[in-house]
């Protein structure tokens, strides 16, 4: 078994889906890495070593899964597809005894539950991940929120997508993602991949991005995570046009309010003629708790 190519290797991912007659599936967001530099690449992007504890979501047949059990302590891998189940019991089973494969969906898993039974309390846990694509927003938000504290999160995501968690304010990107994101997060497109490092390429171009949780005293708070998520969103809504349109379309427009939103915009000293994307993360967490102030969110 140790005398095997990798599986991530062409030839070795190649044999695998023809001995299991799997074919990948694409409702499942299915690609399999199979460039070993890439994988590589994951591994120290998320500097791994020996006391980390890895959560993988996906593990497919198990490529990027050998390289994580060969340099962290142990690795806990979600997979959705109970097809690919009695797959990686055979490819990771024997020289792996620090994997463990749970048949679940990522977003209906009780991590703080699951961490404590399979890591212990106060281990280092991180997550490393090549994600299925048409989850991956839900997945990462869920990550960063979660009372899990992770030490960091390295996943391959839709390069459009690490753009928008990575942008910074007034560019085309920076959005209602990349507010909520790097106000929990300090995030960082590590490198790009090219399509072709998987079997099948997706249609699109992929980036691997760091997530470095912050730590609650680095930043400005909002004074309820889920209204702050809202409020961000309802700001963006409308692009185009001005924060102020945005905020009335928010709030509305009854008289009392439009006094309130001139309050909490002088208060700030923001400028009701601009646009969503010039405002900065820290200012959407002080209008957020300026607007529960003022009693207009609660
Ligand atoms: N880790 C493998 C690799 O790098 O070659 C496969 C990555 S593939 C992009 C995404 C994997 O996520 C697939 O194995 C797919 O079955 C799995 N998956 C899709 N939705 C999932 C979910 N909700 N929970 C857990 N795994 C899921």
């Amino acid at each position: 078994m140790n005398n095997m190519p990798p599986i991530a290797s062409p030839v070795r991912t190649q044999a695998i889906l023809n001995q299991y007659h799997l074919s990948a599936k694409k409702s499942l967001g299915q690609n399999f890495l199979t460039d070993l530099n890439v994988l590589n690449n994951i591994v120290e992007a998320a500097q791994l070593g020996p006391d980390d504890n890895v959560i993988e979501i996906g593990p497919g047949i198990g490529g990027l899964t050998e390289l994580l059990a060969q340099h962290a302590k142990s690795v806990l891998a979600f997979e959705i597809d109970s097809q690919l189940i009695p797959v990686l019991e055979d490819t990771l089973a024997p020289p792996y005894g620090n994997v463990t494969v749970l048949n679940q969906d990522i977003l209906k898993a009780n991590l703080p539950d699951t961490v404590i039974e399979y890591f212990g309390k106060g281990e280092k846990v991180k997550v490393v991940a090549n994600l299925p694509y048409y989850i991956t927003t839900p997945i990462v938000l869920d990550l960063i929120q979660n009372p899990v504290k992770f030490d960091q999160i390295v996943v391959m995501m839709q390069k459009e997508v690490a753009e928008r968690l990575t942008a910074t304010p007034r560019h085309k990107a920076y959005g209602s993602l990349s507010v909520i994101v790097q106000q929990l997060t300090t995030p960082e497109i590590a490198f790009t991949v090219p399509s072709s490092a998987f079997i099948p390429a997706p249609k699109v171009d992929s980036a691997i991005v760091s997530l470095v949780p912050a730590k609650p005293e680095e930043r400005e708070q909002p004074y309820d995570q889920k209204k702050f998520i809202g409020f961000v969103r309802g700001c963006f809504m409308h692009r185009r046009k001005s924060l102020w349109n945005n905020l009335q379309g928010v709030f509305g427009k009854k008289p009392k309010v439009k006094d309130q939103i001139t309050t909490a915009l002088t208060d700030l000293d923001i400028d009701p003629s601009g646009r969503p994307e010039e405002l900065a993360v820290k200012q959407f967490v002080l209008l957020t708790n300026k607007f529960h102030e003022l009693g207009l969110l609660n």
